[in-house]
């Protein structure tokens, strides 16, 4: 799952369109992953909705991690 988010991340399928608000363009359609400010996050796909996870919540993780690194 870590390497599918990481491929979704590298190919620019994440996209940031609010503070909390993020577009992943993921294999079979366009999801939206919302990130409480505890850092949660949420999707709206069917796999989160039954798993509690998924490869898309798992790319936004991996994005904002990028970006803490960055800024710090
Ligand atoms: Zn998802």
């Amino acid at each position: 799952m870590i390497e599918k988010a990481k491929r979704l991340v590298r190919s620019g399928r994440v996209e940031r369109i609010s503070h909390d608000r993020f577009n992943v363009v993921g294999d079979h359609g366009t999801y939206t992953v919302f990130q409480g400010v505890d850092g949660r996050v949420t999707c709206n796909c069917l796999g989160f909705q039954s798993k509690g996870r998924c490869s898309h919540a798992a790319a936004v993780i991996y994005l904002t991690e990028l970006f803490d690194k960055q800024n710090r």
